[in-house]
Parts: C-alpha cells; structure tokens; sequence
C-alpha cells in the first residue's frame, strides 16, 4: 500500500514537472472553424444581421425569449419553432419584402406562448402582425419565386 502510493505520488509529481516545463503539450488545441465564423453576426452575412435584428426587436416587443437562431435551407418549411425554443427560419426568406420577414419571425415567436396553430396563436400572432393575411398570401403565391422548391406547409 505505502509503496503503490508513493509510485502514485512519483507519477503524480513527474506530470507536474511536464505541465510547469510542458505547458504547451497539454494545452487544448486550437480548432478553428472559418464556416462558422463565416455566419457570425457582424461578419457580413446580411441574412444573419437581418434575422438577428428582426428576432431582437419582436422577442423584446412580445416579451418572450427564444434560445437560438438558426438559418437554414430548408425545403419544407419557412421557419419553426422547437420545444427547446430554438427558431429556425429558411435562408431564402431574407429576400422577401420586410413585412414578410416579420411576419415569419412574429409567428415563430407566438409559438413560445402557443406550441400550436389555434385560434389563440392565431390572436397573438394578429396582435402583432394585423397584416398577416397579406404576408401569409405572398409567401403562397412567391414561393416558387423565393425558393424554387415545393411550396413549404407551415405557414402558407
Ligand atoms: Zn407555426
């Protein structure tokens, strides 16, 4: 027993002398992801500024806060909202006119007060989109425009 905990000590003490002598060896490495970094906001992505701005102003006017903002290309959808509170919004979307934008944020966000499309997140989503019919309709008939892609089914 003395003995294997004195040899422990030793190793214990020999790893020291390398980390104070070694620092740089056990350093983590540095892992760098231009991709990412490519899509931070204020790096010139205009659709993240676009997205970041509109999802600040309406989460502070709706008083609700979502996690995390995701721009995707999807195919299916205009934008979603996840139990966790992540919200995703198509890439394509940042070539709509504003309203539209606004339109999709305002009703991702609804759904952090109402997981669902009745007729009470159709109220909150009107209290602060009285436009929405309007938007709703240009992304129905756009869409083909904006995305080339089968018509998404979330909020046309
Ligand atoms: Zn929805």
């Amino acid at each position: 027993m003395g003995t294997s905990s004195g040899l422990v000590l030793e190793v214990w003490d020999f790893l020291r002398g390398l980390l104070r002598d070694l620092p740089d060896v056990f350093r983590k490495p540095v892992v760098r992801r231009p991709a990412r970094l490519a899509s931070r906001p204020g790096s010139g992505d205009p659709a993240r500024a676009l997205f970041d701005a509109r999802v600040r102003h309406w989460s502070a006017a709706m008083g609700v806060s979502p996690r995390r903002v995701f721009l995707k290309n999807q195919r299916t959808l205009w934008g979603s909202c996840s139990s966790r509170g992540n919200l995703n919004f198509n890439r394509a979307l940042a070539d709509a006119p504003p309203e539209v934008v606004d339109y999709v944020v305002i009703h991702e966000l609804a759904h952090l007060k109402e997981m669902n499309h009745s007729s009470r997140f159709w109220a909150v989503v009107g209290s602060w989109c009285p436009e929405q019919k309007q938007s709703r309709l240009w992304l129905r008939q756009n869409a083909s425009w904006l995305q080339r892609r089968p018509l998404p089914k979330d909020l046309a």
